[in-house]
């Protein structure tokens, strides 16, 4: 993956000044560490294998997620933790990109099994600094969620109990225990956000070939976890589109007229398989659905799913990729050749972090977003309402003055914020990309990002 994503940014750095040595220094990740613990389960000696990349610490902390997977290995984290590091420039949070994996099936362990393991793997990373909160702050992947990243925070507030900034350790935690509201569906809802201002920029809408809105296009998504789930719900809800296929790793359902995402939801949580769901037709090689044509799109589980075994066949308008790295170095190349447009994952995945830096922020700030104001506005308000009716007469519609009464809260801060830096980075890419006459949208956000790195190797003299 580290290879493919070297061969993505070579082919940005062509439109950059860069020099050959420091996009050499940039692409090269500066440290992996490598671990094999042991942890006594049912009193046998169970020895498990992680790792934690920091690919770049031009700004600290560095971040980037843990995920637990059994297919992980030392490349692909190095791969995944480079994309954090490009992704962290373009929505410009101030950070260096890291990455960490812990080789193993969550679903072969017991919760208390996992929480012992998650306990040891975090002690070995906290030992080192690959777990602090001015160093290095990892936030959930695939295989992880906000209950591994409560264990995490927690050793570390053990092996730091002077700490006063502990829980910025880690973001992702449960709301209550240092988290942010907004966080879980964050990721999400920044690919919903990043997909309405696509469908905001007419030039894009134009190359691939949609007409009319957002509203009833359909739409394809591969993984059903945290940020597939969040996806299709928010598209289904809120935008009024048609989640006409959802794909899993043991099969997949479809629906012309749309499946019932929270229905689907629940069937899969409860039976791990679309099988005997009767929302849709059930199709046992999921994947397949791929080749099939949906007007988006949305690679939303793993990488290099799209490769140059199936490339040729996508026949969609638009590849929105919500997982890291889905589409192949090759893979890329064919799809711009066959016109289909993508937003690549460094942009469009981008909420987590986004919405991890307001949770970081939160957590050093010791105080909730909006906690110093909200009264005071409320009081302006107020005074605003009785003001008009004052001045002509009448009173406010009920329902108005109901809006204006709730006031803001934090979720409705968090919402906006990460709006304005999906729509931002969207913007910058596309301002670039036209400048500098660049054919696809990664190109243009790997330049950008490119550039902001270098600026900082500059600053300190590399
Ligand atoms: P998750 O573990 O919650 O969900 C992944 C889903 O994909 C699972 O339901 C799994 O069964 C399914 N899946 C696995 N292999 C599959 C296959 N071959 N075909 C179809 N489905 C398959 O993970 P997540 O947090 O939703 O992450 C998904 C992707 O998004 C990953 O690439 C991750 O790196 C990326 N991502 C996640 C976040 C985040 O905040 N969680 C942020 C940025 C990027």
């Amino acid at each position: 993956m580290l290879t493919s994503t070297n061969r993505l940014i070579d082919d940005a750095l062509n439109y950059t000044n860069i020099s050959k040595e420091l996009a050499h220094r940039i692409k090269v990740p500066n440290a992996t560490y490598s671990i094999n613990f042991g942890v006594r389960l049912n009193d046998k000696l169970h020895t498990f294998n992680g790792w934690r990349c920091v690919h770049s610490d031009h700004m600290e902390p560095v971040k980037g997620g843990i995920r637990f997977d059994i297919d992980s290995n030392l490349e692909e984290v190095e791969g995944l933790a480079a994309l954090m590091t490009y992704k962290n420039a373009i929505i410009e949070v101030p950070y260096g990109g890291s990455k960490g994996a812990l080789k193993i099936n969550p679903n072969d362990w017991s919760e208390d099994e996992l929480e012992k393991i998650t306990r040891r793997f975090a002690q070995e990373l906290i030992e080192r600094d690959m777990i602090n909160p001015a160093r290095n702050v990892p936030a959930p992947d695939m295989g992880t969620s906000s209950r591994e990243m409560a264990w995490i925070a927690d050793e570390y507030k053990r092996m730091h109990p002077a700490d006063i900034n502990s829980l910025a350790c880690v973001t992702g935690k449960p709301v209550g225990k240092g988290g942010i509201s907004g966080r879980e569906e964050a990721t999400g809802r920044g690919v919903q956000f990043i997909i309405r201002e696509f469908f905001r920029n007419k030039e894009d809408f134009k190359l691939a070939n949609f007409k009319g809105g957002l509203k009833g296009k359909k739409i394809a998504i591969q993984g059903f976890g945290n940020v597939g789930f969040h996806i299709a719900k928010f598209l289904q809800e809120e935008d009024d589109c048609i989640i006409e296929a959802i794909l899993e790793f043991n099969g997949a359902i479809r629906n012309n007229n749309g499946i019932n995402v929270s229905e689907a939801h629940d069937f899969f949580r409860q039976n791990n398989t679309f099988h005997g769901f009767s929302g849709g037709e059930f199709i046992n090689d999921g994947n397949s659905l791929l080749k099939e044509k949906f007007d988006i799109l949305i690679p939303a589980a793993k990488e290099n799913v799209i490769n140059i075994e199936n490339a040729s066949e996508i026949k969609s308008n638009l590849i929105v990729e919500a997982a890291n790295g889905p589409v192949t170095y090759e893979a890329d190349k064919i799809l711009n050749k066959n016109g289909i447009i993508i937003i690549p994952d460094i942009m469009a995945n981008a909420g987590g972090v986004a919405v991890s830096y307001f949770e970081w922020v939160r957590n050093l700030r010791h105080i909730r977003f909006g906690r110093l104001e909200k009264r005071r506005n409320l009081n302006q308000i107020q005074t605003l309402i009785h003001s008009i009716e004052a001045m002509t007469g009448k009173s406010m519609p009920e329902e108005f003055k109901q809006v204006l009464n709730d006031g803001i809260n934090e979720i409705d801060l968090i919402r906006s914020g990460l709006d304005d830096m999906m729509i931002e980075a969207y913007q910058k890419v596309k301002i670039i990309q036209k400048e500098s006459n660049i054919g696809d949208l990664r190109t243009a956000a790997f330049k950008a990002a490119l550039e902001k790195i270098a600026v900082s190797y500059e600053t300190i003299g590399l």
